[in-house]
C-alpha cells in the first residue's frame, strides 16, 4: 500500500471509485483533506472534497445509491455541486471546471474542464493536490505545482500568477492569511505583493465571508500572525478600521502611551492560549477600541482614556452590525465584557467586599470569563510587575469565591419581592415599590444587611416608614 493509500482508508472511497467506474468517469479527492493528511494534521474538519471529471452531481447520486446507508444527496444546482453524509464525513462533489472571471464579481463563468484545469483554479499549491480514485492508479498523488514541497517548506503560493489569482477572487487574500496563521506558514513574497496590490478588491467580498475567515484566524492558536499580515497588507483597515486606528504611539511633553494595536494582538494571543471561546477572543480583539475616541492628554494625568470601556462597548454594537455578525446574546456578552473590562483592575488595587459584590452583581455568569480576560490583558514586559498583577487578580478571584459563597449575589434575586411589598402596604405597582426594592439591593451590595429574607424584611420596614408607608393588617 502506498503512503497515499492510507489517506483513503475509509471505505467511502471504494464506493466513490466504484461509482466513478460505473459512470465511466474519473474522480479524485482534492484540497484540504489531502493537505491535512500529508501534514498529519487533525483539523477536526470532516469534510472531503471530490472532483469528478464530468458531473459531480451524477457521481454523488450514484455513490448514494451504492452506499449501504443510502444517504440523501443535497444538490446545489447553481454551483453544480452535491453533498452527502456518510458516518461522520461530509462529502462534497464537484465537476472539474475551468473558470474565467469578470472584474466586479467573484462569480466566475464556469465551463467543464479537466483535472488539470480544475487544479489551476485552486487557491494554493498546497490546496491543489489530488489523490486518484481511479482503478488504473488508485491512490496516486497528482501534484502539478509541487504542493508537497511547499508543505515541507511551509509556503503559501498560488498555482498561477498571484496577481490574477487574487484579483479573480479576492477572498483568497483572506484565505492566504488564514492558512498562514493556522499552519504557521509564510506567504510567498510574490503573493504578498499581489495581495497588497489588490487590497481594495476585498470590498467586493461579503462581510459574512470575511468574518468566517476572521473567526478562523481568531481560533488558530496564534491569531496575531494573521492580524499582523492583515495590517501589513492594508486589508484590516478596510473592514476593521477601529483596530488599525489603535496603532501608533504619541508623545506629549515626554510622555508616551503604549501602542494599543500591538497590545491588543498580544492580549488576543494570550486568550487564544487559554480558551477557544470565540466570543472571548472577539472581546480581546475589541476590548480597547474605545481608546481611540477617548484619548486625551492633560498635564496632570498624562495620557488618559476615560470612559473607553463604555464607549468601546457602544462601538461593539455598531461593528457587529456592520460586519453582519449576530446581534444576539453573543454580541451582548462581548459588549458586557468590554464594558466591565477595567473593573477587576481597579479592584486589584483595593479590594473591598462591597466592590466585589457589585462586580459579581454586574457581571453575573460572565465573571470567570471577565477574570480570564483581565489576566490576559496583562502585557507588561516587566516580570516583577507581571507577577504582581497576576497575584492581585488571584486575590480578586479568591475574594470573589468567598463573597459568592457567603452572599450569593450572582444572578441576584431580591429576597423581598415587589409582590410582597405591595401586599404588605396595599400598594399597586408604583414608584415606592421600586424605591424599596432598590434600597434592599443597595443595602445587600453594600454589606449593610445579609442577602436573606428576614434581614431584608426588617430593613424594608424601616425604609418604608421613612417613605410614610403604613402596613395594612
Ligand atoms: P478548511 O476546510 O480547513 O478550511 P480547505 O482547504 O478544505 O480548508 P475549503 O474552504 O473547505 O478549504 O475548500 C476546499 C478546497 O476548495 C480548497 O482546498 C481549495 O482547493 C478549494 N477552494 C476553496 N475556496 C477557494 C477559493 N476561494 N479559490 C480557489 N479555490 C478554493
Ligand atoms: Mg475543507
Amino acid at each position: 500500500m502506498s503512503t497515499y493509500e492510507q489517506a483513503l482508508s475509509s471505505e467511502v472511497f471504494e464506493y466513490i471509485s466504484k461509482a466513478s467506474k460505473q459512470l465511466g468517469l474519473e474522480s479524485y479527492v482534492i484540497g484540504g483533506y489531502v493537505r491535512d493528511f500529508l501534514l498529519q494534521r487533525d483539523s477536526g474538519a470532516k469534510d472531503i472534497d471530490i472532483v469528478a471529471v464530468g458531473s459531480g452531481i451524477e457521481l454523488a447520486k450514484k455513490v448514494a445509491k451504492l452506499l449501504p446507508t443510502s444517504p440523501k444527496v443535497q444538490i446545489f444546482k447553481t454551483y453544480g455541486t452535491a453533498m452527502l453524509r456518510f458516518k461522520d464525513l461530509e462529502i462534497e462533489f464537484v465537476g472539474a471546471r475551468k473558470e474565467s472571471y469578470k472584474e466586479n464579481s467573484r462569480n466566475p463563468k464556469v465551463e467543464q474542464g479537466t483535472l488539470q484545469d480544475d487544479q489551476n483554479r485552486r487557491d494554493f499549491t498546497i490546496n491543489a493536490m489530488a489523490l486518484s480514485l481511479n482503478e488504473a492508479d488508485y491512490g496516486k498523488l497528482l501534484d502539478p505545482f509541487n504542493g508537497v514541497e511547499d508543505l515541507k517548506s511551509g509556503i503559501i503560493r498560488t498555482p498561477l500568477d498571484p496577481t490574477i489569482t487574487y484579483s479573480d477572487d479576492p477572498l483568497r487574500m483572506m484565505r492566504a492569511i488564514r492558512f498562514a496563521t493556522q499552519l504557521n506558514f509564510t506567504i510567498e513574497q510574490r503573493s504578498l505583493d499581489a495581495i497588497i496590490k489588490n487590497t481594495t478588491r476585498i470590498d467586493i467580498i461579503t462581510q459574512e465571508r470575511i468574518v468566517v475567515e476572521l473567526d478562523k484566524i481568531l481560533m488558530s492558536g496564534t491569531p496575531s500572525i494573521g492580524f499582523r499580515l492583515l495590517e501589513q497588507t492594508k486589508l484590516l483597515e478596510r473592514f476593521l478600521p477601529e483596530l488599525t486606528a489603535l496603532k501608533g504611539v504619541e508623545e506629549e511633553k515626554g510622555q508616551t502611551h503604549k501602542d494599543n494595536f500591538y497590545h491588543t494582538l498580544q492580549v488576543v494571543d494570550n486568550i487564544a492560549q487559554k480558551t477557544d471561546n470565540l466570543w472571548l477572543l472577539w472581546t480581546a480583539l475589541l476590548h480597547d477600541i474605545g481608546k481611540v475616541p477617548t484619548k486625551k492628554f492633560d498635564k496632570k494625568n498624562g495620557w488618559t482614556f476615560h470612559g473607553h470601556e463604555f464607549v468601546g462597548s457602544k462601538m461593539v454594537y455598531k461593528l457587529f452590525r456592520r460586519l453582519k455578525m449576530p446581534l444576539n446574546e453573543k454580541m451582548k456578552y462581548v459588549q458586557k465584557l468590554v464594558l466591565l473590562s477595567s473593573r477587576p483592575v481597579v479592584l486589584a488595587e483595593e479590594v473591598t467586599d462591597s466592590a466585589i459584590r457589585r462586580l459579581i452583581f454586574d457581571a453575573g455568569d460572565i465573571i470567570d470569563d471577565l477574570m480570564t480576560h483581565c489576566e490576559a490583558d496583562i502585557t507588561t514586559k516587566n516580570p516583577k510587575k507581571r507577577k504582581q498583577y497576576l497575584n492581585n487578580f488571584k486575590l480578586v478571584r479568591q475574594k470573589i469565591k468567598e463573597v459568592e459563597e457567603r452572599d450569593s449575589v450572582r444572578n441576584f434575586q431580591p429576597p423581598v419581592t415587589g409582590e410582597i411589598i405591595m401586599k404588605i402596604f396595599g400598594l399597586k405597582p408604583c414608584r415606592e415599590v421600586g424605591q424599596l426594592k432598590d434600597a434592599i439591593k443597595e443595602a445587600i451590595l453594600e454589606g449593610e444587611i445579609k442577602n436573606d429574607y428576614e434581614e431584608a424584611y426588617q430593613f424594608m420596614l424601616v425604609k418604608a416608614k421613612k417613605l410614610g408607608l403604613e402596613k395594612i393588617e
